[in-house]
């Protein structure tokens, strides 16, 4: 917090304020300059979306993905999204993003469908000001009336955070888009503070186990604890459940045993290129 390290540097001294002061001033100035960046960059083709192939725990097979974007900043090299996606949440420059992110996936699916025959459904992340956009649902309907694809193809994920800022209004949207026939996923579960009465008001098809509860699973026992609680339950709701940065053999034995449906992680593939997808999705593991 800036007025915070600006008051304890003052405190500590006019050589420290004069330290901080500069580092304040070059981090303002980075801010600055990804702003201003981020106003050309769709226009000069800079964004990319990276995909994530997910696993199926029933079929043993890979059957979709995620799409992350990745900024290619001409100065700063590639970009990921924690530089430059709460920059341009702040800004509101994140609407036009999301609403290239979604054509973009809405084109790849069809030229997926029309060239390769695949119909697996791919997500999109949803920020805070995309999902409380009162026009989104419109120009998603007319993205995907457009490119001419199936609703079903499209998933969204809106993390548990974003859904708890204001739970009536979200629970309208989400009917919303379930009306559509889009799929509907938790992000980052288990970080937002969501109870069980509240989970049980919420129209959602997936829960998205957070990483973190993941990370340590071989050796933390109340993680343990807590994912097969999440994972019984989510699918007590009919909800299913992804556990996220699935990276170790042991992390993905013991999600099959606590019977989680699907997983996401290094393990299976890390976010690709789409003309790298094809091999990703053919690896069996
Ligand atoms: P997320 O949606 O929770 O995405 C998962 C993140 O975990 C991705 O980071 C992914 O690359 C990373 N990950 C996947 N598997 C593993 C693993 O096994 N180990 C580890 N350590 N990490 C793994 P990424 O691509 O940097 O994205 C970070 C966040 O940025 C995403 O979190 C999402 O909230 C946001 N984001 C990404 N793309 C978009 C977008 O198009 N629009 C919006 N609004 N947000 C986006
Ligand atoms: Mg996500
Ligand atoms: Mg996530
Ligand atoms: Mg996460």
């Amino acid at each position: 917090n800036a007025d915070m390290a600006m008051y304890s540097a003052k405190k500590s001294g006019k050589r420290n304020y004069h330290f901080f002061n500069k580092a304040l001033q070059k981090k303002a100035l980075y801010k600055m300059s990804i702003e201003e960046g981020l106003d050309t960059a769709i226009s000069k083709e800079q964004f990319v979306l990276h995909y994530q192939p997910v696993f199926s725990f029933d079929s043993n097979k890979l059957c979709c993905y995620e799409a992350l974007i990745r900024w290619n900043h001409p100065r700063e090299g590639l970009l990921y999204p924690e530089r430059f996606i709460g920059i341009a949440e702040e800004s509101g420059k994140i609407k036009d993003i999301g609403y290239w992110v979604i054509q973009e996936v809405c084109d790849v699916i069809k030229m997926r469908q029309l060239h390769t025959g695949d119909s697996y459904r791919v997500a999109v992340n949803l920020s805070p000001r995309q999902f409380n956009d009162p026009d989104l649902l419109e120009n998603i309907r007319r993205i995907i009336l457009n490119v001419g694809i199936d609703a079903r193809s499209l998933e969204i994920e809106i993390t548990e955070s974003t859904l708890m800022e204001n739970v009536e209004s979200a629970i309208h949207t989400l009917h919303q888009f379930k009306e559509l026939g889009i799929t509907v996923a938790i992000d980052d579960f288990g970080t937002g503070y969501s109870s069980l009465a509240m989970l049980k008001r919420l129209p959602v098809d997936k829960l998205k186990i957070d990483r973190s509860f993941v990370k340590d699973l071989s050796s933390n026992n109340s993680d343990q604890k807590i994912v097969q609680a999440l994972i019984s339950m989510a699918h007590t709701l009919q909800i299913s459940v992804i556990a996220e940065g699935i990276e170790t053999q042991e992390q993905f034995n013991l999600l099959q045993q606590y019977g989680c449906d699907f997983g996401q992680g290094y393990l299976f593939s890390k976010p690709v290129p789409i003309t790298e997808l094809n091999e990703a999705m053919s690896t069996v593991i």
